[in-house]
């Protein structure tokens, strides 16, 4: 008979061999204490080390475990996405694997969700063992934009979050792609509320997220939910525009008056590379723009699953190309 899950835990993983065996034990413990069932999903996101096999190693022993393996790697959103997509239980909890993220948090979600509140989110009260750099990248980031945003996205709240079903239903019904998850679960809206945990100090590896990756996710979170970037720069153009103008009339006067010849080389091309920074950059906003229109267009999914493992359920959203 099939078990009506009330938990999944999804949890991302791209090469994570060093926290697999840690991060499965403590999530267990937590979630044997509950008393209640649950499964917890883990989405190999492409890894080329030894996840897969250690995780397979632990779906043989554990039938709450499941794996999906995608066919190569996604990032991090879209690993979050397909573990959501094929969760069934009656609440659900996105977790990272390399325990920054208590797992010790996650009843105290519980508990606000059988109060009643539909989103709980984790807020990151203190961050240790992060390079200032990221500290001060990530609180920046989170406040352009919420200042960019006319939708409340909470700051300092990462993927760490507990959604009730219907949330999950909602957000799996929304095809968008470039996804910027925390973004689209502030969107749904419903009764939302937060706990606050500190983020500890990857429990072993390096992170998984470099700068290039840091500034998918950052313009994705921007171009998903404001349009300001673009009305900037319509702003800035319409500046150099003016500043283009008075100087034109003073080059102009002074000449008039003084009768010198007042072009100088070195200004002109200043200027020029002033003007051209600014028609680039602008151009640059509206690329991003335009390639997620681009990505739209073409329709394809999200992910692409290669196999699944204990999933003995209808599997919900499989993708094949
Ligand atoms: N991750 C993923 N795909 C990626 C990058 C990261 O599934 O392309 C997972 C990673 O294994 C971890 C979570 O996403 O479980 C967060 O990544 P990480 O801890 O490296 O990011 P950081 O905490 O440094 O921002
Ligand atoms: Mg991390």
């Amino acid at each position: 008979m099939q078990k009506n899950i009330v938990y999944s835990i999804v949890v991302p993983l791209y090469n994570e061999e060093l926290v697999i065996d840690e991060s499965y034990s403590r999530l267990k413990k937590v979630m044997d204490s509950t008393y209640e069932n649950y499964e917890i999903i883990f989405i190999n996101d492409g890894s080329s080390d030894s996840t897969q096999k250690k995780v397979q190693q632990i779906c043989k022993i554990d039938q709450n475990i499941k794996l999906i393996n995608f066919s190569r790697n996604f990032g991090h959103q879209c690993a979050i996405t397909a573990g959501m997509e094929t969760s069934i239980g009656n609440a659900i909890v996105v977790i990272d694997a390399d325990l920054q993220d208590p797992p010790e948090v996650i009843p105290e979600m519980i508990k606000k969700w059988k109060e009643g509140y539909d989103v709980v989110y984790g807020k990151r009260a203190k961050r240790q063992g992060e390079s200032f750099f990221k500290k001060l990248t990530a609180r920046a980031f989170y406040r352009l934009l919420k200042d960019m945003t006319s939708i409340d996205i909470p700051v300092d709240t990462g993927d760490f979050r507990l959604i009730d079903r219907k949330v999950c239903n909602t957000l799996n019904s929304l095809p968008e792609r470039n996804r910027y998850v925390r973004g689209l679960v502030s969107w749904i809206g419903y009764k939302q509320t937060s706990v606050e945990f500190i983020r500890h100090e990857r429990f072993a590896g390096d992170s998984k997220y470099p700068l290039k990756k840091m500034l998918k996710l950052a313009f994705d979170g921007i171009t998903s939910f404001s349009y300001k970037p673009l009305v900037l720069s319509g702003y800035l153009g319409v500046l150099s525009l003016i500043i283009g103008i008075i100087s034109t009339i003073a080059t102009i006067t002074k000449h008039l008056i003084n009768n010198t010849n007042i072009i100088n080389f070195g200004f002109i091309i200043s200027i020029n590379l002033i003007m051209f920074g600014i028609v680039l950059g602008c151009i640059g906003i509206l690329g991003q723009y335009i390639g997620r229109i681009f990505d739209e267009s073409k329709a394809r999914p999200n992910y692409i699953i290669e196999s699944i493992i204990n999933n003995k359920e209808n599997i919900k959203h499989e993708y094949t190309n």
